[in-house]
């Protein structure tokens, strides 16, 4: 029998008419077909223009049509910020209509089964839907020791990527490890970690770095697939070009600061209060390409810089060598003359955490002595 396509099975959990087309309407704005605003951190457009309706009309033609798409998704050297950010992701949203687009075939984190009943349910899935399904991919593939490293089932993640890529229509590398290597691929590099298009290199793969990836951003590249039957345009880096064509920078809520030149110089000075640039905390945003400061988090709520955190750079190559999560490496490029580097950056930080502990210590000192008079 013939699997039920993505609309009725909508339908079957209570999905409205009404609503389906909202959904259709986010999937277009997501994968940018003509006329509609850029996807929206709620995932549904504001507004559609008559061609935005169009656009919407064949989204729903090809989900109405269309069965669930087979994912077989992979985690290797990874911690698993991936799955998580796309399983915490808000509702009703783009996230959840692709999510339900789609059928997860074998997912380890996700997945009710466990030891040989997962292994066996991957590899029918894998003959089932041999040439059709996407195989993501989280967390970076150790050559060293022929793989030994990480190995499931008494195999290394090098024999099953090479094994499942084999059979995918499309590959999707999700998060920084997947992409470029990550954490695992910071020197020295023990286990010579690679991000999956080193070693896959006769199959369309994406990369959706990011530490991790964002949500909106792997289910937008999931629904292009949905209804193209192919991956978006993709960069130098193989990033899908509408949401890493400019930096966080370009689009930060802070760059009016920048070109005031207001700089917060401590985490809780007046400029931080006030919410100025914190280009010289050592922010990443100038050379950093991803859209979190036009999708945000949370369904739309925040980012870190918003929050009052310099961006780290997590969807660069490399970006744990150049600080990752602790150091503050700035790129000034185009204002030489607000040059910050790393080591800089880091010693003003704790500088200011002395600092901070020493005003600390006076004011209870002071207070001690008063309460003593
Ligand atoms: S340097 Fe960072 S905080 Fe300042 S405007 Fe650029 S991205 Fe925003």
């Amino acid at each position: 029998m013939a699997e039920d396509s993505i609309y009725e099975r909508l339908k079957q959990q209570g999905v409205t008419r009404r609503d389906f087309l909202k959904l259709c309407g986010a999937v277009a704005g997501a994968i940018g077909l003509s006329g509609l605003p850029p996807v929206q951190a709620s995932g549904l457009p504001v507004t559609l223009a008559r061609s935005g309706y169009k656009a919407r009309d064949q989204v729903a033609r090809v989900l109405e049509t269309k069965s669930r798409l087979p994912v077989i998704w992979l985690e290797f050297q990874d911690c698993a910020g991936c799955t998580e950010a796309l399983s915490r992701s808000h509702s009703p949203t783009l996230v959840n209509l692709v999510l339900n687009a789609i059928t997860v075939e074998y997912h380890e984190t996700l997945s009710a089964a466990a030891g040989f009943q997962a292994e066996g349910a991957k590899h029918n899935a894998m003959e089932k839907y041999a040439g059709q399904y996407v195989l993501v991919v989280e967390g970076s593939i150790p050559m060293a020791l022929d793989g030994a490293y990480c190995t499931i089932g008494g195999r290394s993640a090098l024999d099953i990527l090479k094994e499942s890529a084999a059979g995918a229509a499309a590959i999707i590398a999700t998060g920084n490890c997947a992409a470029f290597g990550g954490l695992p691929k910071a020197k020295p590099n023990p286990t010579d970690a690679k991000g999956v298009w080193e070693i896959v290199t006769d199959k369309p793969v994406v990369n959706i770095p990011g530490c991790p990836a964002i949500p909106e951003v792997f289910t937008a590249v999931v629904a292009h697939f949905l209804v193209f039957g192919a991956l978006p345009e993709l960069d130098s880096l193989n990033r899908p070009k509408t949401f890493y064509g400019k930096t966080i920078h370009d689009r930060c809520l802070r760059r009016p600061f920048y070109e005031a030149g207001k700089f917060a110089l401590s985490y809780d000075d007046e400029g931080a209060k006030e919410g100025w640039c914190l280009y010289k905390l050592g922010c990443k945003g100038p050379t950093t390409y991803n859209a979190c400061a036009s999708l945000k988090w949370d369904g739309g709520l925040s980012f870190p810089i918003q929050a009052g955190h310099p961006c780290l750079g997590c969807s660069e190559p490399g970006f744990w060598d150049g600080g990752g999560f602790y150091q503050g490496q700035s790129a000034p490029l185009s204002r030489p003359d607000l040059t910050v580097v790393g080591a800089a950056a880091a010693a003003g930080a704790v500088a200011g955490v002395a600092v901070g502990a020493a005003n600390q210590a006076q004011k209870k000192a002071a207070k001690k002595a008063e309460k003593a008079k």
